[in-house]
C-alpha cells in the first residue's frame, strides 16, 4: 500500500465498482431467467426474493432489491444496457429501475444529474401509496429475531407500516438521547445507543419503571462449572446462545435472573447458587447506598442493580464491602458492556470509573 498514490487507489476503487456493476448486470440477467422459468415456485418458494435469499445466502432486503431490479430492468432495457457497459453503478441502476417503475419519463430523461440518494428521494416523492399498498405492507409486517450462534448475538430485521415504524423510531431516539454520557464525557453512536434504548424499553415491560426494586425479566442461564475448580466453563441462554465471561459476570451480579448451575451437565445442589446476592442482602445494599446509583454525579434510581466490584468469577465475595448499587446504565452499559472498572480510590458512594483496558490479548 505504501507506494500507491491516493489517485491510484481511487482509480482502483472506481474500477472495482465498475466490475461489481458488470457482475450485477449478469446476475440480473440470470435472475430474470430463473424468474421466467418459474424456478422459485417449483422449488417451493413464494417469491423470487425468497428463493434468492436461500440460494444466494443474502439478507432478505438484498434479495428483495435484486429480484425487484432484475424484473424492472427487463422493462427498461436502456437502464439495463448502461449497467452492462458500466456506464452507471449498480446502486444507480437500482434507483433508476425503481423510478422507472413509477414514472418512466423521469427515469429516461432528466434524472441523470441526481446523485443516488437524490434519486431515491425523487422516487419516494413520486410514489403515492394506495390503500392496497398499505394493506400489503400490513399483511406482510414482521419482526424477525434470529440467533446468530457463531457471534453470540441476535440479528433483527423486519418490515412494518410507515406510521408504526415512525413511532418506534421516535421512541428509540428519544430514549437513546436520554441515556447519560459515558464516564469520559463521550457518547456511543446513536445506532449503538438505540440498541441500549430498545433493551431498556423491553426490560420496562416486565416491571415498574424507576422503582428502586424493579423486576428484571427472568432469563434462565445455564452455567457449566468445572467440577473441581468451580470455574465456569460455559454459559448458555435458553435460546441456546452462548454468552461470554462478561455477560456471565453481569448475570451473577443479578439475583432476579434464574441461574442454573450445572457441572459436567448435571444440575448442582442449590447450595452453590447462594453465592449470588440474596434478596435481604440486596435490600441492605440498596438502603446503604440511599436507593440511588452510587456513580459520582449520577442520581438515577432507574432499575437499580447491585454490582460485585470484584466479580464473583474472579473470587470477589458476596459481602457488603464488595457490593455497590448502580443504575441500569452504569451497570449494564458502562461496566459490563464497555468494560469500565471502579476506581478503588474513589469514595464508596461517589464512585469514579477507570477507562477500560485494551482488548484481551489473543
Ligand atoms: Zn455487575
Ligand atoms: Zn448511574
Amino acid at each position: 500500500m505504501k507506494e500507491a498514490t491516493t489517485d491510484a487507489i481511487e482509480q482502483e476503487l472506481a474500477g472495482l465498482e465498475a466490475l461489481i456493476g458488470r457482475a450485477r448486470s449478469r446476475q440480473m440477467t440470470l435472475l430474470a431467467e430463473i424468474d421466467r422459468r418459474q424456478t422459485p415456485t417449483a422449488d417451493g418458494c413464494r417469491s423470487l426474493a425468497e428463493w434468492a435469499t436461500g440460494r444466494l445466502d443474502v439478507a432478505p432486503e438484498t434479495a428483495a432489491t435484486l429480484s425487484r431490479t432484475a424484473r424492472s430492468l427487463q422493462d427498461h432495457p436502456q437502464v439495463a444496457a448502461m449497467l452492462q457497459t458500466a456506464t452507471i453503478t449498480f446502486d444507480r441502476a437500482v434507483e433508476l429501475a425503481r423510478l422507472a417503475a413509477i414514472d418512466p419519463d423521469t427515469a429516461e430523461s432528466g434524472a441523470w444529474g441526481w446523485d443516488v440518494a437524490g434519486l431515491r428521494r425523487l422516487a419516494a416523492r413520486r410514489r403515492r401509496a394506495t390503500r392496497q399498498d398499505e394493506r400489503d405492507v400490513f399483511d406482510s409486517r414482521h419482526l424477525v429475531m434470529q440467533p446468530s450462534f457463531g457471534d453470540a448475538a441476535w440479528r433483527l430485521w423486519g418490515l412494518l407500516p410507515a406510521a408504526d415504524g415512525t413511532i418506534i423510531d421516535a421512541a428509540l431516539t428519544k430514549r437513546a438521547d436520554e441515556l447519560p454520557t459515558l464516564p469520559d464525557g463521550t457518547r456511543d453512536t446513536l445506532t449503538q445507543r438505540r440498541v441500549d434504548a430498545l433493551v431498556a424499553i423491553a426490560a420496562d415491560s416486565f416491571g415498574t419503571t424507576g422503582s428502586a426494586d424493579s423486576q428484571t425479566p427472568i432469563v434462565s442461564m445455564f452455567i457449566d462449572l468445572d467440577a473441581t475448580t468451580r470455574e465456569a466453563i460455559s454459559a448458555t441462554l435458553e435460546s441456546g446462545l452462548h454468552v461470554g465471561p462478561g455477560a456471565l459476570d453481569e448475570v451473577l451480579c443479578n439475583t432476579k435472573r434464574q441461574t442454573i448451575l450445572v457441572a459436567n451437565g448435571q444440575p448442582l445442589a442449590a447450595g452453590l447458587t447462594t453465592r449470588t446476592i440474596s434478596p435481604t442482602l440486596r435490600r441492605a445494599i440498596l438502603h446503604r447506598d440511599g436507593h440511588a446509583c452510587a456513580a459520582d454525579g449520577c442520581t438515577s434510581r432507574y432499575r437499580l442493580q447491585v454490582h460485585h466490584r470484584i466479580p464473583w468469577s474472579a473470587g470477589g465475595p458476596t459481602d457488603p464491602d464488595n457490593l455497590v448499587t448502580l443504575c441500569w446504565y452504569h451497570h449494564h452499559v458502562v461496566i459490563h458492556g464497555k468494560g469500565y472498572t471502579i476506581d478503588p480510590d474513589s469514595p464508596p458512594q461517589r464512585i469514579r470509573f477507570r477507562k477500560p483496558a485494551g482488548p484481551d490479548p489473543p
